[in-house]
């Protein structure tokens, strides 16, 4: 599923771009380990019901927007489901394990259950956002920028952005989609700070700081909203920065630690992870006492994905 590691991506060698998505940014300050295991080691991970119907939900509320507005109806969105559910099928064939049965033989109910609570989700929008009044700017946008004076060539900040709203002031709103449910207060900032990483790179390519960030839960039914300020965006710059020195550090050392949180209940990467007693496979990259004399060391190694949000 996912291409072995490649230690000579080091910009230091290649010329290739340093980059960091805000789903990494977020892997690597949640636990240092984590993020070794999936951008350095890219080992791969079990596909799980609910990060795949967040992809299919989040594409079915992509496309209702190809229909004139006045017929961005609930019926048309649930329609758009099984046909999104089989593009995806097609392109991860793979995904098919999620609906087997305990024979291992397709089970149709289970596939049955997981698409009506994708209806839900798409149903809960409807009473959270009109999309019949919504003309969005762009959908599914890729953004991009570089931050200068960071090692040999910049670092990249990229994320797909769910979509953006264009107020006739010019005023820029980017939203969300979870189809999770709202966090507790003491747990927004992980989202919010994904937020204010788009909102950084919107702001470094379009030149306006957008004004408002929106995050729309369709797990909970919930919206929270964030208007951000130049000086906090500025904030985040330099977080970025940090993060990244620290990412390059663990790069160039090899020392990854792991941080337990309760997360870990949902790590695909528990068995190889030393707070749970297992070994890390060997490190992949050469470390300062392999390396002939006078080599740089391995910068860190650009993530692959295109840095989607985490939909669930
Ligand atoms: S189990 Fe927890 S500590 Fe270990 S790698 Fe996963 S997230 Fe990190």
């Amino acid at each position: 599923m996912e291409s072995a590691p490649d230690p000579s991506a080091a910009p230091a060698r290649t010329g290739r771009t340093a980059a960091l998505s805000p789903s990494r940014a977020a892997d690597f300050m949640r636990c240092p380990l984590l993020y070794r295991f999936r951008v350095i080691d890219r080992l791969p991970e079990k596909p799980s019901a609910a990060a795949t119907r967040g992809t299919v939900v989040h594409a079915v509320l992509e496309r209702l927007f190809d229909a004139p507005a006045a017929e961005r109806t609930p019926a048309r969105a649930q329609g758009l489901l099984p046909g999104e559910w089989e593009k995806l099928l097609a392109a991860r064939p793979e995904l098919a394990e999620l609906f087997l049965g305990e024979d291992g033989a397709h089970d149709p109910e289970r596939l049955a259950g997981w698409l009506a609570e994708a209806g839900r989700l798409v149903e809960r929008w409807f009473t959270l956002e009109d999309p019949t009044r919504l003309e969005p700017a762009e959908r599914e946008l890729y953004v991009e920028t570089v931050l200068p004076d960071v090692g040999e060539a910049g670092l990249t900040l990229r994320g797909i952005v769910d979509r953006v709203d264009v107020a006739p002031s010019g005023d820029v709103r980017i939203v969300d989609y979870k189809t999770g449910k709202a966090p507790g207060p003491q747990y927004r900032a992980e989202p919010l700070f994904q937020m204010k990483f788009y909102a950084l790179v919107m702001w470094r390519t379009g030149g306006r700081v957008p004004r408002r960030l929106q995050l729309v839960y369709l797990g909970s039914g919930d919206v929270l909203t964030y208007d951000p300020v130049e000086a906090e965006l500025l904030a985040v710059e330099r977080k970025l920065r940090a993060l990244w020195e620290a990412i390059s550090l663990a790069t160039e050392t090899g020392d990854w630690r792991p941080r337990p949180t309760k997360l870990c209940g949902w790590c695909d990467h528990r068995a190889r992870c030393p707070e749970f007693g297992g070994t890390p496979p060997p490190y992949p990259l050469p470390l300062p006492a392999q390396r002939p004399a006078g080599e740089d060391g391995p910068a860190a190694p650009a993530e692959d994905g295109q840095g989607r949000m985490d939909t669930v």
